[in-house]
């Protein structure tokens, strides 16, 4: 050894392969700073005027193919990718107000959103009003200082599809922004981006993941300026996706639309099921011809999918419930949703336990309130599952 050995370990191990291949898959930059040759270099990176990477929390290749793809799929100029949905979704919004502003929110929204928006937005000064979407509502809503509206595609959990074309309307009208979280649809349903919202958002965790094994956020934007200030103020607030979590999430990509077919297939044949159970009150998916939204979907939706979440009420209330999740084998109690087996949550105790009991009445959860995220199994075999644990119900 020439040098010391603390050395070698700090300085080897870092050449790139020398090679005329290439990998066949994207690699893992996983590494949190880019080196230079010299100040000139660095100077000309930063200025726009060479090609390159400083600093991952501004910016990784990994980030850059995701983006590239997210972009591509939901039909927007540009693309930011974070460490949660809930990163991506505080993002976007606080881009779009000041203190002293204006919001207005569907009523239906995901527990974590809708405790942003009502509580935590308060120490912003900034101010909210939750109402159902409708074009009527939402007019009488909007006041001088308002600058955005913000809906999901499908309303959680109780799986009402938001018309998007008529929010685009009345956002247009009133000269405000339309943020859609498109979770649960996923660009393979639904592209809002091309009815004419403005931003749209993703827990990635969920379809866009699929596996259950990454927590991550994506916003794309119709307009590139529109995520510059997304992105100006993600630098310094921080909340960056792992370059590994990145990487996972362009190889689930590769599979977004099989899933999200099957996923969508399997809460079909689920829902018809589920109507016609004796122990079922009732069942919230878009896809049922009963669906106070089935039209709104088939007008929104593409390729005839309504997606991979229903919701349905047991007579038996919440003992029904309890019961249930318990006597069900393979299907797991989950508070997430997405993966590729089936799973069930718990509303009034998972994704919306902020929400105290007026809330949830008004949001129209009961205690009988299940929520089901279809996986990828064969139907028949999830359907006999709940056979034997729903004839069981008193
Ligand atoms: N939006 C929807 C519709 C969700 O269901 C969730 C989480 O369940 C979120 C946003 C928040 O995403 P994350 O948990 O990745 O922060």
């Amino acid at each position: 050894m020439e040098k010391g050995m603390q050395t070698y370990l700090t300085r080897m191990g870092s050449k790139l392969p020398d090679s005329v291949s290439r990998p066949k898959s994207l690699p893992i930059t996983m590494s949190s700073v880019f080196d230079f040759e010299d100040v000139e270099m660095l100077d000309q990176v930063y200025a726009g005027d060479a090609p390159g990477y400083i600093y991952s929390r501004n910016g990784n290749p990994v980030h850059d193919a995701l983006k590239e793809i997210m972009s591509q799929i939901d039909g927007g100029e540009a693309s930011g990718v974070y460490a949660s949905g809930m990163a991506a979704i505080t993002l976007s919004i606080l881009a779009h107000v000041e203190a002293g502003d204006h919001i207005v929110a569907a009523n239906v929204l995901y527990g974590g959103t809708y405790s942003l928006l009502k509580n935590e937005l308060k120490r912003f000064n900034i101010d909210v009003t939750f109402v159902t979407p409708t074009i009527e509502s939402i007019t009488e809503a909007v006041r001088q200082n308002t600058r955005l509206l913000y809906v999901e595609t499908i309303s959680n959990p109780m799986m009402d599809v938001v018309d998007l074309d008529k929010m685009v309307e009345v956002c247009k009208e009133s000269g405000i922004k339309l943020i859609v979280d498109n979770t649960f649809a996923t660009a393979v349903v639904c592209r809002p981006l091309t009815l004419g919202a403005d931003v749209v958002v993703y827990s990635a965790t969920k379809y866009i993941c699929g596996h259950s094994d990454v927590t991550g956020g994506i916003v794309v934007t119709q307009k590139r300026e529109e995520m510059e200030k997304i992105e100006g103020i993600a630098a310094l607030y921080g909340p960056m996706m792992s370059p590994f979590d990145a990487w996972l999430l362009v190889r689930s990509l590769r599979t977004l639309e099989l899933r999200v077919r099957q996923h969508s297939h399997n809460a079909m044949q689920m829902a018809s099921y589920l109507e016609k159970h004796p122990k079922v009150e009732k069942v919230y998916y878009p896809g049922l011809a009963k669906s106070a939204t089935h039209e709104i979907g088939k007008k929104l939706f593409q390729k005839e999918l309504f997606g991979g979440m229903l919701s349905f009420d047991l007579i038996g209330g919440e003992a029904a419930a309890y019961q249930l999740i318990r006597d069900l084998e393979n299907i797991r109690l989950v508070p997430s949703l997405a993966g590729v087996s089936t799973t069930l949550s718990y509303p009034a105790k998972t994704s919306h336990r902020a929400l105290d009991d007026q809330e949830l009445k008004q949001a129209g959860i009961s205690k009988g309130t299940l929520r089901l995220s279809s996986g990828l199994e064969d139907f028949n075999d999830i359907m006999a599952e709940f056979e034997m644990a729903l004839n069981k119900l008193p």
